[in-house]
């Protein structure tokens, strides 16, 4: 029997991608730190993934470490050996140095910003280091802190190594990327969302912009060596990869309203096997009425308000279809709970073939207008636009073959 762990896992990938790597039992299992001693000397396991906040406190327990978990003075892996003693071995140096390899950044004699100082950090700092780069570690209370950065704008990349950005608080930054104008790329260690806020400015600069999926699958696989003993090629790591982001990221349909985001969307949830989620009734389940009779009664202001809310809920989840209101680009601050996990999808549709039943602000002015407004929005928002003049299978056919291959 094989473990994860930690105090609060909450909700792990590691079991889902230790099914993909090996035939043995992997579950997910909490200790407080006063039951950590007693478990590591009499329980029964095989071997575990360690994770917070245990990666240092393990190593008392172990008989004996590998020289990169020694080098590294954490422990994310240990494993049972034939004797029943302990040994402790960290596979984060790997994932971390997978991800980096992937990401295509040649970092040797440049600067390299690593956030944080915690265990993410130290391994991020061991690798670069290796690779011969020159790392300035960024911390709260350190030499180098948030502060006076301006004495490292020569920074080729930089790593996030602290929690800022992370589910369920997506939406911040550790710092901006416009001080460093000679950036190339940005590799963050959190994997939920899919694009921190630091990834997403990444984009907007057009570096290099990278998550911390890859480094956690090819953690996963190396432990999944040492709990087996047999060797597992490196393609493993990204199919795996490529198959969790199928599963995680959300499909998010936008459009003007009644060019068929609901009746596309339910289609895709039915091929993809993901949920289906319409934003106009994700709004009356939260507020007790309709867009349009909230919309008629209250104004679009406090409308738009509130659909804001809904889609912040809605964005930060994963495996969605969501089919939003049409009118949801006119704010700005929608783009990035819409985009943090997923990719967004504008349904182009010929003016003359819109439904107008039911939606009040169809109604009230010229759909040509509300276009002619709302084009550069969707456009704005859009990672890909899809024309939705044939058929609903068509179109289906057409979004996942883009959303296939991006993957
Ligand atoms: P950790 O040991 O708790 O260290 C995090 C560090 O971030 C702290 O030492 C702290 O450094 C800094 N920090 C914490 N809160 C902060 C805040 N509010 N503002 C600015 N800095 C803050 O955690 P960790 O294990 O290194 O994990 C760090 C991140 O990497 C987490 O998001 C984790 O999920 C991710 N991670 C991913 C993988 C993967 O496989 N993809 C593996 C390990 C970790 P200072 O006090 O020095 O500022």
């Amino acid at each position: 029997m094989y473990y994860l762990l930690g105090e609060k896992l909450g909700h792990s990938y590691s079991p889902q991608i230790h099914r993909h790597l090996g035939e043995y039992t992997y579950k997910l299992l909490e200790k407080a730190p006063d039951q950590l001693g007693d478990f590591l000397k009499n329980g029964t396991f095989s071997g575990l993934n360690v994770t917070i906040p245990y990666k240092k406190s393990v190593i008392p327990y172990c008989d004996a470490l590998t020289p990169i978990a020694a080098r590294l003075g954490a422990v994310n892996t240990i494993i049972r050996q034939s004797d029943g003693s302990l040994l402790g071995h960290n596979t984060d140096y790997f994932g971390f140095e997978t991800m980096l390899k992937r990401s295509g950044l040649q970092v040797q004699g440049k600067k390299v910003l690593v956030l944080g100082t915690g265990g993410a950090s130290q391994t991020a700092v061991a690798v670069l280091q290796d690779h011969g780069a020159q790392v300035v570690a960024v911390s709260r209370t350190g030499e180098n802190h948030y502060g006076n950065l301006f004495l490292h704008q020569d920074a080729a990349v930089i790593v996030n190594a602290t929690p800022v950005g992370m589910y369920p608080h997506a939406g911040s930054a550790p710092l901006s990327l416009a001080l460093f104008p000679q950036l190339e790329g940005v590799l963050d260690c959190i994997y939920n969302p899919t694009r921190t806020k630091l990834l997403m400015d990444a984009d907007t600069h057009g570096i290099v912009a990278m998550n911390g999926l890859l480094m956690l699958v090819a953690q996963a696989k190396e432990g999944a060596e040492w709990f087996t003993g047999r060797k597992i090629p490196d393609e493993r790591i990204d199919a795996i990869y490529t198959t969790l982001q199928k599963q995680m990221t959300n499909i998010l349909l936008i459009g003007m309203p009644g060019s068929g985001k609901s009746t596309i969307g339910s289609l895709l949830a039915r091929k993809t096997g993901k949920r289906f989620v319409d934003a106009d009734v994700a709004f009356e389940e939260k507020v007790g009425c309709s867009p349009a009779a909230f919309l008629e009664t209250k104004g679009e202001a406090a409308f738009r308000a509130l659909e804001t809310e809904v889609l912040a809920e809605l964005g930060q989840q994963s495996g969605l279809v969501l089919a939003t209101g049409g009118g949801c680009v006119t704010k700005e601050e929608n783009y990035p709970h819409l985009h943090q996990n997923g990719s967004i999808f504008w349904l182009d549709r010929c003016i003359d073939s819109l439904a107008t039943q039911g939606r009040p602000l169809s109604q009230a002015t010229p759909l040509t207008k509300i276009y002619r407004i709302r084009a550069p929005l969707y456009a704005r928002f859009a990672d890909y636009k899809v024309d939705n003049n044939g058929t609903p299978e068509e179109t289906v056919s057409n979004i996942l073959h883009i959303w296939e291959e991006q993957l």
